[in-house]
């Protein structure tokens, strides 16, 4: 707007909400104005100047329609992160732990959005992954015996998987599900699609076997084969690792609870390559920093604690 009192109000990052709106989800093209507080309320009220229709700078976030202060949902929302449940959580505070959980619920969306908004071509030179095992309680007040719900989780067990940058300790992704390779297909996907197009990091994982095909199946291309003679039909062409893909393996060998050998298994490139990207940082191979952070996990996340009576029905619950 050229017209008026310079606008003091930065609005460029919120787009108006109209359906109907040709402006709608377009950010920074100058057709919103703030308008004031309405009845004095902490937030303020946007104008579309496009479409004329108002609405509150909260919508669409979790502070949205709530006469809560923002204070206590965001010291809720905090104790949860510092690893209470969801009822220590509601006793602290006085509130209703269903209140709790629709604040976590709500504040689980909005983080998963905003993740996604943000985390995209990020550019590593290493990737370590990994999987921690999360119970869920399968004791539904009395309806499943404890033996049953123990031999269920054995059947379908869930897991945590994280991926993140040990330089930066920037983490990449995290999802829950299974300990298969449909969902480790799954979870490298989710890493290839944060990360860069052409970036191709060293991945350092445990020696869970379908991590190789999963990043086979990402991080692969099409290699034809020479004739074996001069004459002839060329052979089939067939899938290769890229040559800049680089892999290894962590094998642990735990007897006993005890861990008594550690190998290290090179899969896609030569040790070389590995160890020279390992060498910028003084390292050598390891998954240690991934498991420090499973570790952070278990102790900010009261559903995947160990021993611990907070746990989650269902994946989506562990998710959140
Ligand atoms: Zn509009």
């Amino acid at each position: 707007m050229t017209r008026g009192r310079r606008r003091q109000v930065d609005t460029s990052t919120h787009f108006c909400p109209n359906p109907d709106c040709a402006y709608r989800g377009w950010v920074g093209w100058g057709n919103l104005r703030a308008n004031g507080h309405p009845s004095g309320g902490p937030w303020r009220q946007l104008l579309c100047i496009a479409c004329r229709g108002y609405f509150l700078e909260t919508l669409g976030t979790i502070f949205h329609s709530k006469r809560t202060s923002v204070e206590l949902i965001v010291r809720v929302i905090a104790c949860l992160a510092e690893g209470l449940g969801i009822r220590g959580t509601a006793r602290m505070f006085e509130v209703d732990p269903n209140t709790v959980l629709q604040w976590l619920v709500k504040a689980a969306e909005q983080l998963r959005a905003f993740s996604r908004h943000v985390l995209h071509d990020v550019r590593v030179r290493q990737v370590q992954l990994d999987e921690v095992f999360a119970l869920l309680s399968a004791v539904k007040d009395g309806e499943v015996s404890a033996a049953e719900a123990i031999e269920r989780l054995e059947r379908s067990p869930r897991w945590v998987w994280g991926a993140m940058d040990p330089e930066s300790k920037l983490l990449l992704a995290i999802d829950v599900g299974s300990r298969t390779r449909a969902m480790a297909q799954r979870f490298v996907h989710h890493v290839a699609q944060v990360l860069a197009p052409d970036c191709v990091p060293l991945f350092l994982t445990d020696g869970f076997r379908e991590y190789l095909t999963a990043l086979l199946t990402h991080y692969g291309h099409w290699v034809q084969p020479p004739r074996r003679q001069d004459k002839g039909p060329f052979p089939k062409p067939r899938w290769m690792p890229l040559p800049q893909l680089l892999y290894a393996q962590v094998v642990k060998t735990v007897r006993r609870r005890r861990l008594v050998r550690v190998r290290h298994r090179v899969v896609f490139g030569t040790l070389e390559a590995v160890e020279q990207v390992l060498a910028a940082c003084g390292w050598q191979i390891n998954t240690a920093f991934v498991e420090r952070l499973n570790l952070s996990l278990r102790q900010h996340v009261a559903a995947v604690g160990r021993r611990v009576n907070t746990l989650c029905k269902g994946e989506d619950g562990v998710r959140q």
